[in-house]
């Protein structure tokens, strides 16, 4: 191994002793606000609530038992389409589902439910990342206990984005050593890419997203050159107000929907090195990362899991996320 390799792994070791020495809390900013949904809610209007703060998640409360009780989140949307593809005589009733019944619908589809895993907010960074490798959680809720009532407490959610955009501000000193380029690292994926056209329907990228367990779905012409990307929580405006059957829209009509703040997609090439990934990160609000070549075909899709695998475990001696 070179030079390259050997600056390559103190960097990494710099951003892991980082994550161990931070505390999710030190993620959040200094005021902020937090939209917590009863779980006795509508599903209905647990969309129109999301739309309005412009959020696309929000931790439910049980207020029965004063108690957490998971996370809303675009894949739960996902889970109302597929019930109502599946069962399209019950269209009159999932204007009636409430939020708790969320679990039920699925065990209807025979969708394993999500681990509803959450970290102590006072708990190192480290772990909180390791948890979301380890459960395929995008975001991770902060439960503290209130010491008077003993009582959860939902304090904030942290998403893999979040603590990227972390260390790419607070690291800067150790994510400039990452020189290698994405090519060498073979960061992300680049076979059994799932793809889209414009004429795509909704429905069609959903399923994609079901069947592949995707959050986000590159749109192409038929050069193969990258036009747009389908992202999970599109879905969410697609059904406000119940439309399940617009659902047959096209992707294109869908996406001309996008609220007037979406950030854009972020393209990079292999050849290009993960600080410079880090520096987009730190600048930008990405999501993930579309990998093109010079023509803007389309070769593979880095997601954030994808970074924060790489970052917190290759050349780890348990090289694997089931050691937890
Ligand atoms: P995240 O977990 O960060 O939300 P995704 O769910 O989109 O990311 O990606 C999960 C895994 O699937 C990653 O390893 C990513 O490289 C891969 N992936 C993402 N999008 C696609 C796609 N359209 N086709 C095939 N694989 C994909």
């Amino acid at each position: 191994s070179g030079p390259l390799d050997k600056e390559q792994m103190q960097g990494l070791r710099g951003v892991r002793e980082f994550l161990k020495v931070r505390t999710s809390y030190d993620v959040l900013p200094l005021s902020f606000r937090l939209v917590v949904l009863d779980n006795d809610l509508l599903i209905k209007k647990s969309l129109n609530i999301l739309i309005q703060n412009g959020i696309v998640s929000a931790p439910l409360w049980d207020s029965r038992k004063s108690s957490f009780a998971g996370l809303l989140t675009s894949t739960d949307f996902i889970n109302v389409i597929q019930y109502y593809c599946q069962f399209p005589d019950e269209i009159g009733n999932i204007d009636q589902f409430r939020l708790s019944s969320l679990r039920d619908i699925e065990r209807a589809i025979g969708v394993e439910p999500l681990e509803t895993v959450s970290v102590h907010p006072m708990r190192p960074l480290y772990e909180a990342c390791r948890r979301m490798l380890k459960t395929r959680a995008r975001r991770i809720p902060l439960v503290d206990v209130d010491g008077e009532t003993g009582r959860e407490m939902v304090v904030s959610v942290i998403t893999q984005y979040r603590i990227l955009k972390f260390i790419a501000v607070n690291n800067e000193q150790h994510t400039m050593l990452l020189k290698k380029p994405v090519r060498d690292l073979g960061l992300g994926t680049y076979t059994n890419l799932a793809t889209a056209t414009m004429g795509s329907s909704v429905l069609d990228v959903i399923h994609l997203m079901v069947k592949y367990n995707i959050s986000a779905v590159p749109i192409l012409d038929q050069d193969n050159t990258v036009l747009n990307l389908f992202e999970a929580v599109d879905v969410i405006p697609c059904i406000k107000g119940g439309a399940y059957d617009e659902l047959s829209a096209t992707v294109a009509e869908a996406m001309s929907r996008r609220s007037e703040d979406f950030g854009g997609i972020y393209t990079c090439n292999e050849d290009d090195r993960l600080d410079s990934i880090f520096d987009t990160i730190r600048k930008s609000r990405v999501h993930r990362l579309v990998v093109v070549d010079d023509d803007n075909r389309l070769k593979g899709i880095i997601s954030l899991s994808d970074i924060l695998k790489y970052v917190l475990l290759y050349g780890e001696e348990d090289d694997d996320i089931r050691s937890g």
